[in-house]
């Protein structure tokens, strides 16, 4: 795990700065599921790693001074660190916030509109709950599933999560309701919750410190789409923050990020579109090499 890079470590492999990847910022919780609690940074391990890297002598970048570096095409004299937060979670605005203000470190959010109109499924929030308050839990096939132990839940969450990702996605809502008939769930209930609203969003982006950047519409598996899904789901998302927010909106990240859910054709979008920067979650440092590849630009995963 890449998470904290000394100036050694950061040389060692031939990088020259980072770009930490980030979801959810909020107190971590054991006793529940822990793939999901493995997207949560408490906001006192956020502020840990800002020292961290203040105290190593390396500089805070925004995506705007990232971009300007990797086009005049020499790095930055000192090593560098830039945080971006994906999806567009309340924590980001409530306990993230405050910590990069505190420290006076800029920072990025990259948002799928559907988190922002409340028309996402965090179906993985929704599998915890449902797990969390039953003894097991009984799909429409007849499957039963224990949920007594901590490893019984941890079990049934990677048994269920691993049926619901083979759900097409286009019909995810009603997959999900054939799969659980069994159970009443509001599948929108977790997203209304925990999702920024759009005034939040244009405060952020008013901020000197916060950059809003794109992350599609509905945040799909961009490669399992048509080309013309893809790219409407590109496009759409920028073009509907850009009319939002009234700004420029130069920056993306990919739903997902890895090599099994993108691949060149998703990277001829973007530069079609000319997207300046684009951001995988495939893990690495920023290279004197591969920053000359925008449309494919590795970050860190960090847990905390
Ligand atoms: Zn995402």
């Amino acid at each position: 795990m890449l998470t904290s890079f000394s100036r050694r470590r950061l040389k060692n492999d031939g990088g020259v700065g980072l770009v930490y990847m980030l979801h959810h910022i909020c107190e971590k919780n054991e006793k529940l599921i822990p793939t999901n609690e493995d997207l949560k940074v408490s906001p006192a391990f956020l502020e840990k790693i800002i020292l961290r890297y203040k105290r190593l002598g390396f500089d805070f970048m925004s995506l705007d001074q990232l971009n300007e570096m990797i086009q005049s095409g020499l790095p930055n004299k000192r090593p560098f660190v830039a945080f971006t937060i994906d999806d567009g979670y309340l924590d980001n605005y409530i306990y993230a916030l405050p910590v990069f203000e505190k420290y006076d470190v800029p920072f990025a959010v990259f948002v799928a509109t559907d988190f922002i109109d409340k028309k996402a499924i965090l179906w993985w929030d929704c599998i915890e709950e449902l797990i969390m308050t039953h003894e097991s839990v009984t799909t429409s096939d007849g499957k039963t599933y224990p949920c007594h132990t901590f490893q019984q839940r941890w079990n049934t969450f990677r048994y269920l999560r691993e049926r619901i990702l083979n759900i097409d996605q286009k019909y995810l809502e009603q997959g999900l309701n054939e799969m659980f008939a069994g159970y009443c769930i509001d599948w929108f209930g977790p997203i209304k919750q925990k999702g920024m609203s759009w005034s939040q969003i244009k405060t952020l982006a008013s901020h000197p410190l916060c950059t809003i950047g794109s992350h599609t519409v509905s945040h799909p598996a961009l490669k399992i789409l048509s080309e013309v899904e893809a790219e409407h789901e590109i496009k759409e998302g920028m073009e509907r923050i850009r009319q939002i927010i009234q700004q420029p909106v130069r920056y993306f990240a990919y739903p997902y990020g890895t090599f099994h859910e993108i691949g060149e054709r998703e990277f001829r979008i973007v530069e079609k579109l000319g997207i300046q920067l684009a951001f995988m979650a495939h893990q690495g440092c920023i290279t004197s090499v591969n920053m000359k590849n925008v449309a494919r630009l590795p970050r860190v995963y960090l847990k905390g």
